[in-house]
């Protein structure tokens, strides 16, 4: 918890200006459409902060849960506001980020989509010894990529990490490619392989 707490204040500074420019459109479309923002200032900062990461790192404001796929089409459907918020705001009463609802959704109704959530980044990571697997996580059913994706199980690790090293293994080649623009913007030397189908990648963290 003080790991994540951490982060979420290192990312609130580091994103304070960009997110301003984020508010300005989430506002405007949110009134557009008589949708809401989420209410709680925690969430929506960490959203917002999310938003300018994905920008940030792979130059195009993708939805803050997901990092880009090999599916170019998908990708497009992806960008927030993305092509999935009103099927999802049937759904889960907010789009699956919990970043819009409808404009007179009530404060449980928040309070539950933004715990449904977190819960889903609740899960266990699988790390030992140095060594992340981000593999077999569960699929979101509308968009068929894993929550949560190899990006944010990475984030989260490494907001407490102490290591020189750390091994990644992904599943696709795709997480290998948005792994090298992840260590690319955050300055780290990156070299990975393929073994048995999987892919290893080692993020260096030595100056
Ligand atoms: S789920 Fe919400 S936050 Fe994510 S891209 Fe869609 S509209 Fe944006």
């Amino acid at each position: 918890m003080i790991y994540m707490m951490i982060g979420f204040f290192k990312d609130f500074f580091k994103y304070k200006e960009s997110a301003k420019k984020q508010q300005a459109w989430l506002e405007k479309y949110a009134k557009q459409k008589n949708y809401a923002l989420n209410p709680s200032w925690m969430m929506l900062t960490n959203l917002k902060s999310n938003l300018c990461e994905m920008e940030a790192t792979f130059g195009k404001r993708y939805c803050p849960c997901f990092e880009p796929s090999a599916d170019e089409e998908l990708n497009k459907k992806m960008m927030c506001p993305c092509k999935f918020i009103d099927e999802e705001i049937a759904q889960y009463g907010t789009c699956h980020c919990a970043l819009f609802g409808p404009a007179d959704l009530s404060k449980d109704d928040w309070n539950t989509s933004s715990k449904r959530l977190m819960n889903e980044y609740q899960v266990p990571k699988n790390l030992k010894n140095g060594v992340l697997d981000t593999r077999g996580m569960p699929l979101d059913p509308h968009r068929a990529l894993p929550i949560p994706d190899m990006m944010h199980q990475l984030k989260s690790t490494l907001n407490g990490y102490r290591g020189d090293t750390l091994t990644v293994i992904v599943e696709h080649e795709q997480e290998v490619k948005n792994l090298e623009k992840i260590a690319q913007y955050r300055g780290l030397k990156m070299s990975s392989v393929n073994k048995n189908g999987s892919f290893e990648a080692v993020l260096d963290f030595k100056k």
